[in-house]
């Protein structure tokens, strides 16, 4: 049985009141904005790149408790990690929401990311889940930069 309740596992609502990594970050080396149009969720994503490894990551933005959970989350578990090991991390993840609903998630290796397991039988609340990491992949191609003002 799934219902909201399993939806809105403690741990999401948690992050939704207190979003971990929720800030601007003045010296972000990439940015990128996420827009998930069906829900009305926005992020602004910081992430300060250090050689080849996520020396910091932030986020701002507006969005339902999902999608604030999902970002919060998601820059507690990237930050400190190399660039390829954030991009198995995404695959992993992506794997857990949109797997099929008759095969039981593995949330191995996910640690907290696992609470979202429950959002794959809400096909219309994956994309909440995903913003935050569609967003970090955007960075983590290189397809958008801060400009340098020097
Ligand atoms: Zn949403």
């Amino acid at each position: 049985m799934t219902d909201l309740r399993d939806l809105y596992q403690e741990v999401i609502l948690d992050h939704n009141k207190s979003p971990h990594n929720y800030r601007e970050m003045p010296d972000a080396t990439r940015l990128a904005l996420g827009n998930n149009p069906l829900c009305g969720d926005k992020l602004k994503l910081y992430v300060r790149i250090e050689g080849d490894r996520i020396a910091d990551v932030a986020f701002q933005g507006s969005g339902c408790a999902i999608s604030k959970a999902s970002a919060s989350i998601m820059t507690d578990s990237v930050k400190g990690k190399s660039l390829a090991e954030a991009e198995t991390l995404y695959g992993k993840f992506h794997d857990l929401l949109t797997g099929p609903p008759d095969v039981k998630a593995d949330g191995a290796g996910l640690g907290k990311l696992a609470v979202f397991s429950g959002v794959r039988e809400f096909p219309a609340r994956v994309k909440c889940a995903t913003l935050a990491w569609h967003t970090l992949e955007t960075i983590l191609k290189g397809q958008e930069a801060i400009a340098s003002t020097e």
